[in-house]
């Protein structure tokens, strides 16, 4: 009994020594307005006072809260102006976030003294070194810096700005200037009005922009990107999001079931140590005072939030300091008077210039006006967890990656795996076919429809990232060129820019024009431009090349016209006197005249002359003369004419218009020459400074019928297809060694017009364009690419290969001997001819021979080929001496004597 007696009284005692502590204590009282529910706030302001209160004896911590409507500025002040009259006053205060209420606690607080807490945005011009408020919250002009790094980061240059309230704009000043440093950059800025947005989204769909910085709200973000997901605008991988609140980690996005890419920002880190244990003292705290046992968990903690708790333990930590060397003492205030609080101004300036301190919302340091100057910023990409990079305010032009580049290499290699990336392309081989069935029956579905480089490609790509694709075609077949009049693209470029498509293969050049709205990939192919033309066509062989001058007519014409004028000279020599001649001079009356001009000589007189090689005999009678020189000038004409329009037909061959370049194709207007509708090479053209090709351009633009080709095979059609070569195609250089690997009529001329790549074309900022370089590169070094080209242009081919022509075969200006082989031929069969003549001639002779000197045919044969073959006769014994020099003897005695016909005696003259 006596020992529970001892325990009352100790107890009593306890109680009492407490109550007169307490009794003695000063009571500061904190305000705090609220113009919204928000529970988590509120624990947290009370839990870090109830901590201040169990580890200090000095002064009792009060939190008194109200609740305030958001724009009712007098109701704001009369509750204030109550709370400063009740006992201990007040000495400080929290703002609600609304900017009205704010300003007029501002004023309030400024007037009496009073330390005046904001943790929410406000723009810093609100802020004077001569007021007691500090802004717990990001200063608004760094906050500015701050998103401007990161989207000068994200290396953005064109993007839309949806802000919810006109603050927002004011949050986003620096990113706005960002346009005007980056003359490619083109911004659209939006606001989002009302709860009903899709109408605004709408348009963003169909401005085919897909980087968005969203500047709203946390409790409105999840409804502005369910809506654009309504929209579509939330269809691809390629769609990327930036969201400016600080408060964006407090949403959870896996509801929305996307694969865009978000990127959030937070000040709050919940892995440090601060927050770990104020998230426990907060739970603790509501386990024990919290009738609704709000839930903290480290990513529902508002920013708001840790910014009261911050403050308020500044606050405490401050008094409890200044308090050392300047008691305080709580004092009740009228906001009708002239009284301050004395305490007031000393406080809120030490928290100002007090150094160091870290709180759950990071480094807290203000500069005289009381704006928050130092601060982290994490940047988060995906999911909450995953901080990418971190802004400090000491070097707001900087951010600094958390990951190693092959870290970040290996995330995005896993984000790419995770969907099925659309490729848009267009046939047109080899690039793209369409497979053929391998059996009757066959039916071909999906990526096996197709076959070719570009499928290859992109099969050697996803081998290498993993990831899995979808081919399809483009509506419209076409590559992808600007309409200046509809202000749109067509073709590939349009899906992308369209986002039926995240990438875009097939012959695509990688153009000035292209990478100003959409991305490339490293070149896997290079070529130029060049020029694809028939090569000439081979002449048939005319081995009578010689006869063309004149017309068939003409050679019979002048055939019969010269045996007519041989007969009627034969008959003119008849009847000219002149012609009829003494045959032997020295007898001045002779008994008979003779006339020499028989048929055979008139016909080698004309023959002669048509020849041009006169003759040995001619005529001497007026008429018959006259005839003769009739002839002359008939053949004089004649042989000029044959001998000029030979010279000219063989001049006109090589005077075809030789075109072995783009500048000797400009020169001349008879060849014509066109290119694809719509491609690379025809834009080339279109916007060439150099002289050439804007004559070029104007030609090709002016011809009629048009001479630009719904594709490039329609082009090698029409080169092949074109009579006399009068047709020309640019095509890229790739293209026309496919084509003349196999279309053996076909040549490239000339050298490349310019140089450039085929590239894999993909959305602006693609996020996975470094990868898909990288598997580029891999497959150059492995030489796949080499091995896909030589695949699809050599090996995959139905037709034969062409077979080389050897340089070493003549120019097309020499004359081939096929072409005057006439000219042998008529010489041959004459030659031939006469040989035959001088056989029957030879023996005719020799039966003459063994008719008069009675020998067999055979033994006169014998010794006439004898005498033939005997090379050293030049001279033969006539009958008549023969017959002399034989009287005495026979036959063969004479023939012998034939034989015996030595060289350099003159038999006759014996
Ligand atoms: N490769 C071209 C392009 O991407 C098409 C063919 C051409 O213009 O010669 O537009």
């Amino acid at each position: 009994m006596k020992i529970v007696y001892q325990n009352v009284f100790w107890l009593l005692m306890f109680a009492a020594y407490n109550y007169l502590c307490l009794a003695n204590q000063n009571v500061i009282t904190i305000g705090a307005f609220f113009d919204e529910e928000d529970d988590q706030a509120k624990i947290a302001l009370k839990s870090v006072v109830h901590t201040m209160n169990t580890m200090q004896q000095e002064f009792e911590y009060v939190v008194k809260t109200q609740k305030v409507a958001r724009i009712d500025s007098f109701q704001c002040c009369r509750l204030l102006c109550n709370i400063t009259q009740e006992e201990g006053g007040l000495a400080a205060v929290f703002s609600p976030t609304s900017f009205t209420s704010s300003s007029i606690i501002q004023s309030v607080s400024a007037n009496l003294e009073i330390p005046h807490f904001l943790t929410s945005w406000h723009q810093s011009a609100f802020f004077d070194d001569k007021h007691t408020t500090i802004n717990f919250y990001p200063d608004a002009y760094l906050l500015s810096q701050a998103l401007a790094t990161i989207v000068r980061n994200l290396q953005w240059r064109s993007f839309v700005i949806l802000y919810e309230e006109n603050d927002g704009l004011v949050r986003l000043q620096e990113v706005l200037k960002l346009q005007s440093y980056n003359k490619h950059s083109t911004v659209m800025v939006r606001q989002l009005e009302g709860p009903d947005c899709r109408p605004l989204l709408k348009e963003i769909r169909a401005s085919s922009e897909h980087r968005i910085i969203l500047d709203c709200k946390s409790d409105s973000i999840l409804r502005v990107l369910e809506q654009a997901k309504e929209v579509g605008l939330m269809e691809s991988s390629s769609y990327n999001y930036f969201l400016t609140s600080l408060d964006a980690h407090t949403v959870d996005f896996s509801s929305l079931h996307a694969s865009v890419n978000i990127t959030t920002i937070r000040i709050l880190d919940p892995s440090s140590e601060d927050f770990q244990s104020a998230l426990t003292e907060w739970e603790q705290y509501a386990d024990f005072h919290d009738p609704n046992r709000i839930q903290f968990r480290p990513f529902s903690i508002t920013t708001k939030t840790a910014l009261i708790y911050d403050a308020a333990e500044m606050f405490m930590n401050s008094v409890n300091a200044v308090h050392v060397t300047d008691p305080i003492v709580p004092t009740i205030l009228y906001c009708d008077s002239e009284e301050k609080w004395e305490h007031g101004f000393r406080i809120a300036s030490f928290m100002k210039v007090k150094t160091n301190p870290v709180g759950v919302s990071g480094p807290l340091a203000f500069d005289s006006t009381g704006r928050r100057t130092n601060f982290t910023i994490y940047v988060v990409g995906g999911h909450r967890d995953n901080v990418v990079a971190t802004w400090n305010a000491e070097s707001p032009d900087v951010l600094t990656f958390m990951r190693s580049d092959n870290d970040s290499y290996d995330a995005l290699v896993k984000n790419m795996q995770k969907g099925v990336l659309i490729v848009s392309s267009r046939l047109g081989p080899p690039y793209l076919m369409e497979r053929k069935p391998r059996f009757e029956g066959d039916v071909l579905t999906g990526n096996a429809r197709y076959e070719g480089f570009s499928m290859d490609l992109i099969d050697g790509i996803a081998g290498i990232l993993g990831f899995k694709y979808e081919f399809r075609l483009a509506e419209d077949g076409k590559y992808g060129n600007y309409d200046p009049v509809t202000k749109s693209w067509n073709g590939l470029i349009k899906d992308l820019l369209d986002r039926k498509a995240d990438l875009a293969i097939c012959d695509l050049s990688i153009t000035h024009q292209r990478r100003e709205v959409v991305d490339f990939s490293m070149p896997f192919m290079r070529l130029g431009i060049s020029i694809l033309y028939k090569k000439a066509e081979e002449k048939d062989v005319n081995m009578f090349a010689f006869l063309t001058p004149f017309s068939t007519d003409i050679w019979i014409y002048t055939a019969t016209l010269y045996l007519a004028v041989s007969v009627i000279l034969y008959l003119v020599a008849r009847m000219a006197p002149g012609d009829w001649e003494n045959p032997h001079p020295c007898d001045r009356h002779p008994e008979e005249l003779e006339n020499i001009w028989n048929l055979k000589n008139c016909l080698w007189v004309t023959l002669g002359s048509i020849m041009t090689q006169g003759c040995d005999i001619l005529p001497k009678g007026i008429s018959s003369r006259m005839v003769t020189s009739m002839w002359w000038f008939f053949s004089l004409i004649m042989t000029s004419c044959y001998t000029a329009n030979l010279a000219a037909l063989l001049t006109m061959e090589r005077m075809e218009p030789v075109i072995d370049s783009a500048e000797a194709l400009a020169k001349q207007t008879k060849i014509k020459y066109g290119t694809v509708e719509g491609g690379a090479t025809q834009a080339f053209f279109r916007e060439s400074n150099y002289s050439t090709f804007q004559k070029m351009w104007t030609s090709m633009v002016q011809a009629q019928p048009s001479v630009f080709e719904k594709n490039n095979a329609d082009g090698v059609k029409r080169v092949q297809g074109s009579k006399n070569r009068l047709y020309a195609f640019f095509m890229e250089s790739s293209q026309i060694e496919y084509e003349t690997q196999t279309k053996c009529d076909l040549k490239q001329v000339g050298s490349w017009l310019d140089t450039k790549g085929y590239g894999i074309a993909m959305p602006i900022d693609y996020p996975y364009r470094s990868a898909i370089n990288r598997a580029i590169l891999k497959l150059q070094e492995d030489s796949k690419l080499k091995e896909l080209k030589i695949k699809w242009w050599e090996k995959m081919r139905d037709d034969p290969p062409c077979i080389p022509v050897r340089s070493s075969e003549k120019s097309s200006s020499e004359l081939a001997l096929a072409n005057v082989g006439g000219v042998f031929l008529v010489l041959g069969i004459g030659v031939g001819v006469a040989f035959i003549l001088a056989m029957m001639e030879f023996l005719w002779n020799v039966r003459n021979v063994s008719v008069e000197e009675h020998l067999s045919y055979f033994e006169a044969l014998k010794l006439e080929v004898a005498f033939a073959s005997n090379i050293w006769a030049t001279k033969k014994r006539t009958k008549a001496k023969n017959l002399q020099s034989s009287s005495h003897g026979d036959s063969k005695s004479f023939l012998h004597s034939v034989m015996s016909s030595k060289v350099g005696t003159p038999a006759t003259d014996e």
